[in-house]
């Protein structure tokens, strides 16, 4: 089958961690499969979540799974501000239209609503090696790219901030841009009712 043969060897243990802290007996939450990337349209989703501090999680789709942030303030079309955006585990593309309570006392126990889903391109690059640009982007800790949401829309950059040498066995923290564009406004992106 051509879609198994895309799916590359190791692709298995890349939702490892996100399996690991949840009990699914528990929650709601997709177990999920690693699923081979369609043609360079890349996913993304922003979930609002509130769990014992609210935040919003940031997902972008790379080789088969979602890579997510955490982004406490969310978003903002000011480029003036930066958002800290905490790297948490991959997960799942099915975790893309979860929305629901995971049951309190469990991992990331509280509401996810979805705050918004939609598209996205590396910038300055064509749809086919937007996939590739992707990759190289994150590995480089530089990541421009290009949304394509009802709330999120054009130029963006994810930054990787040096880890100190203390730090090194945890995710790094980004901080989350909006790059000079047409849609950029000092207006709040998030608001407290939504
Ligand atoms: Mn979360």
């Amino acid at each position: 089958m051509a879609t198994t043969s895309r799916r590359k060897k190791g692709d298995s243990g890349k939702l490892e961690e996100y399996r690991r802290k949840r009990d699914f007996s528990k929650t709601a939450e997709p177990s999920g499969e690693v699923v081979p990337p369609e043609s360079g349209r890349l996913r993304f989703v922003i979930q609002k979540h509130a769990a014992t501090r609210l935040h919003f999680d940031l997902r972008l789709e790379l080789d088969g799974v979602m890579k997510s942030w955490a982004v406490p303030k969310g978003p903002s079309s000011d480029p003036s501000v930066k958002r800290l955006a905490m790297e948490v585990e991959d997960h799942p593309i099915d975790y893309n239209t979860f929305e629901g309570t995971i049951p309190k006392g469990e991992y990331g126990g509280g509401t996810v609503m979805l705050w918004d889903h939609g598209t996205y391109i590396a910038e300055n690059t064509s749809v086919e090696e937007s996939e590739e640009a992707v990759r190289r982007g994150y590995a480089k800790g530089d990541l421009k790219v290009t949304f394509f949401g009802e709330r999120m829309r054009g130029s963006w950059v994810l930054v990787r901030m040096k880890q100190r040498r203390d730090e090194k066995s945890t995710k790094p923290q980004w901080l989350f841009i909006k790059h000079r564009d047409e849609f950029v406004s000092t207006d709040e992106m998030v608001s407290d009712d939504d």
